[in-house]
């Protein structure tokens, strides 16, 4: 008999908590079952149809070939300069690089910044790959915790705290999945001045950049000052604010050694991004953002009803978001822990909504609010009566 024994690294990956829940929603929706979906990490708006329209042109054109690992020059050009325009950040385009994904582009830089005896700090609640890319470069991931009574937030003492000889990169997601949090410029910069201190390295996620509600700002910890700039690592993917999911396009910002070390892995990996998806990607770049008005405007009529609702609901509490797509409510005044409650409210209710232990921390539920208008009524409903009758 074959031995097929897997690599210590793979068997080391914690599976995936939310895939149990969606599998389940998905079988039930496949029996015709009416279920209200809570749980996707994607916009449910088209990609739009100028971007498409460059895409279809590459392809129609014949531009199906390999190109550059890092990406082609045109969109690595139109990516610097988005970096100059909207975050005052001035980048060669040989410190961009174009990957298959916001995903990739955060596992590209575990990988190169990364080894064994080294420790990532991450707070939680955190995005759920984080501490397995951590662990497939063979470092520690040094979990902080947080909660809803700082708004979810890591304070710069909390961090100078988690920090030893060891710590190699702290990462930083704002706006954040799972809680919808935003830092605010002094808090974001507070963070970065502990880092710089200490010789840390800082990945900042930014790929909710642009969904920001109730006037929140965002602002690039690698924008603050020189120093600030120099120990960051800028993550941002096509997924979120121009509804690429699909098309597997990410892209980061890195100090040229940073940078050098990731083109080569990736050309000895995944080599480039999708030639034609990467035409369509400078579309999405230089071409016009009105779509993101009217999105916006609709995430926050869904978050600002949702929220309400929730608040609503005796023994639950839910801080409001300030960015994303998600709210995260409390639920460890229901007695249930965050599994239990999201398999007893599928079952009973048909309400699909990401167990918070996911994300490492299991007061809390994650819900989409990239979802219908009609879906989050009628699933706040069914929350609520769920809740009401727990005892
Ligand atoms: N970073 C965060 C915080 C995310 O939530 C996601 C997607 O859910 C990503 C990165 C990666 O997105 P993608 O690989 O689809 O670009």
């Amino acid at each position: 008999m074959m031995n097929y024994r897997i690599s210590k690294r793979a068997a080391a990956l914690a599976p995936s908590l939310t895939l149990a829940i969606d599998s389940k929603a998905k079988q039930m929706k496949a029996e015709g079952q009416d279920v209200v979906g809570f749980g996707a990490g994607e916009p449910d708006f088209d990609t739009p149809q100028h971007i498409k329209d460059a895409a279809v042109k590459a392809l129609a054109e014949g531009f199906t070939k390999y190109t550059p690992s890092a990406g082609i020059p045109e969109l690595r050009q139109a990516i610097a300069d988005k970096f100059k325009r909207e975050n005052g950040l001035s980048y060669k385009p040989s410190q961009i690089i174009v990957s298959c994904g916001g995903k990739h582009s955060c596992y590209n830089v575990v990988m190169a910044t990364c080894q064994e005896g080294d420790e990532v700090i991450i707070p939680a609640p955190y995005w759920l790959s984080y501490p397995e890319m951590v662990k497939l470069a063979g470092a520690t991931p040094v979990i902080t915790q947080t909660s809803d009574r700082t708004e979810f937030k890591v304070t710069p003492d909390q961090l100078r705290q988690a920090i030893t000889p060891r710590t190699r990169l702290f990462l930083l997601n704002s706006p954040s999945n799972p809680t919808g949090t935003v830092y605010s410029p002094a808090e974001i910069k507070a963070l970065g001045d502990v880092c710089v201190e200490k010789g840390v390295l800082i990945m900042s996620d930014e790929i909710y950049e642009q969904l920001l509600y109730d006037g929140a700002v965002h602002k690039s910890v690698a924008s603050m000052s020189p120093a600030h700039f120099e120990h960051t690592i800028v993550v941002h993917g096509f997924a979120k604010a121009w509804s690429m999911t699909g098309w597997r396009l990410g892209f980061l910002a890195a100090p040229e050694p940073v940078a050098k070390a990731i083109d080569a892995i990736q050309s000895h990996s995944t080599s480039n991004a999708t030639s034609f998806a990467q035409k369509g990607a400078v579309a999405a770049l230089n071409g016009p953002q009105d779509h993101l008005k009217g999105w916006l405007a609709e995430y926050d009529r869904r978050r600002t009803y949702a929220w309400k609702k929730l608040s609503s609901i005796p023994r639950i509490s839910c801080v409001n978001s300030r960015g994303a797509f998600y709210l995260f409510p409390n639920i460890s005044q229901t007695g249930l822990k965050s599994t239990d409650f999201c398999a007893k409210l599928l079952e009973q209710e048909k309400v699909a909504a990401v167990p918070g232990v996911a994300f490492g921390a299991d007061d809390y539920i994650r819900i989409s609010y990239a979802t219908s208008m009609a879906n989050i009524e009628k699933g706040m409903e069914r929350i609520e009566r769920f809740v009401k009758q727990l005892r």
